[in-house]
């Protein structure tokens, strides 16, 4: 793993990679794609080669892990219809205002906290497209809920295939 801080300017925001878990510091946030310049230095003089490395970023701890590679061009198309940080964090909080209203009702039905829960994330899943999916793009809102139910499998200790 990487830290960005102390790097600063030398590294540029390209891209949105949406919510992800923070290896580091575990928070679901939106992260984003970074290129990280290096200038060689020779006796302390740089000198004017630079080399250029790529990460996805954590915006609470800085975390950031290396982009594959070649998989650099499969995460920027992806990128393009990622909705930006604001927006995301915004569906996201939609979805869980859904979760907060429902889920009490919703784990009556399937059993409790040890009951079915692939059952109870299943219907919580139906439940919030019912509900608000018409409300955004479809390709802001899919990756945003994908992203959100895999947070809450985290919690309901699920497996997710
Ligand atoms: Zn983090």
């Amino acid at each position: 793993m990487f830290f960005l801080a102390g790097l600063g300017s030398n590294a540029k925001r390209i891209g949105n990679a949406g919510f992800q878990k923070c290896p580091n510091c575990n928070n679901w946030k939106p992260q984003g794609v970074y290129e990280i310049s290096k200038q060689a230095t020779a006796f302390f003089v740089p000198i004017a080669k630079w080399s250029k490395e790529y990460y996805v970023i954590c915006p609470i701890c800085q975390a950031g892990l290396p982009v594959k590679e070649g998989k650099l061009n499969e995460l920027l198309q992806k990128s393009i219809t990622l909705p930006d940080d604001n927006k995301a964090t915004e569906i996201w909080n939609d979805i869980d205002s859904v979760t907060v209203a429902n889920l009490v009702e919703i784990l009556k039905t399937t059993g409790g906290t040890s009951g079915d829960n692939h059952a109870a994330l299943a219907i919580l899943m139906q439940t919030i497209q019912k509900e608000i999916a018409s409300k955004y793009t479809k390709e802001y809102f899919e990756p945003t809920l994908a992203s959100y139910i895999r947070s809450m499998a985290d919690v309901m200790e699920i497996k997710l295939t």
